[in-house]
């Protein structure tokens, strides 16, 4: 972190935020602002320049005409690929995610280049759509409780050699390739097809953000009442037979 406050940029929110994905942004906010660590957000537009001197990048989900143009501009800004290379944190969800690969499928059916800012290359299933809830075991490495989330995507996600799977799924789908891994993580760069908003479901994963942002082991605890209420309620609703 390159001065006292932490920066937060909420990338795109006009073409990447389905499903409640900007909860994500405010719940990272929110749970500084609990631990009254100075935190300042940038909504970036995607007209607009990215921010190079961002702490956290936060990137949502789309639909494939959207996810295009995203990755269009992205490319031609440059600027995530800097602020990564700056020690930037991302987190990016579905096709967030995907744009973070190195390639996936666009709604013209061709092959799109991503950032590669993740070892991952996204292809179009064959099979069903992948909707619905998903109960995942977070990568040991992370240290967190299970994650649960909503899915909802056609891409299908292979993970390269220096690509970690972020959890492996009990319920649903996560990547696609029937070998139950979810989303990808690297040092800094993670994804996940988890909506929600995962933050929101599973503020633990805010506050993982956020101690690699401020270089600490540990925040102070907050009130996760609200949150663990929440969470009981998707898991059970989860591991309902269907
Ligand atoms: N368009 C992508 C897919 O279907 C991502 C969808 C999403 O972000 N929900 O795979």
């Amino acid at each position: 972190m390159s001065d006292s406050s932490l920066r937060l940029v909420w990338v795109y929110p006009d073409l990447l935020s389905t499903y409640g994905d900007q909860g994500n942004v405010l719940v990272v906010e929110r749970r500084a602002q609990q631990r009254r660590v100075p935190v300042s957000r940038v909504d970036v537009r995607s007209d607009q320049a990215i921010p190079t001197s961002g702490d956290i990048y936060l990137i949502g989900g789309g639909e494939d005409r959207p996810q295009r143009l995203a990755a269009e501009r992205l490319r031609r800004d440059g600027g995530l690929e800097r602020a990564v290379a700056n020690g930037a944190i991302v987190f990016s969800v579905c096709a967030g995610y995907q744009i973070l690969g190195h390639e996936f499928v666009n709604d013209l059916g061709r092959p799109e280049p991503g950032l590669g800012l993740l070892d991952v290359v996204s292809v179009r299933g064959e099979g069903e759509r992948c909707v619905g809830d998903v109960l995942a075991d977070i990568d040991p490495q992370l240290g967190l409780p299970p994650l649960t989330g909503f899915e909802n995507h056609q891409g299908v996600t292979h993970l390269g050699p220096s690509a970690r799977p972020l959890a492996r799924t009990r319920i649903g789908k996560g990547n696609g390739t029937g070998d139950g891994t979810e989303g990808a993580f690297n040092e800094t760069v993670f994804g996940t097809y988890m909506h929600g908003p995962v933050m929101a479901r599973n503020p633990q994963i805010a506050d993982l953000l956020i101690k690699l942002a401020l270089d600490v082991n540990a925040l102070p605890p907050v009130d996760d009442q609200w949150y663990e209420a929440l969470r009981a309620e998707r898991i059970a609703a989860a591991s309902q037979p269907a």
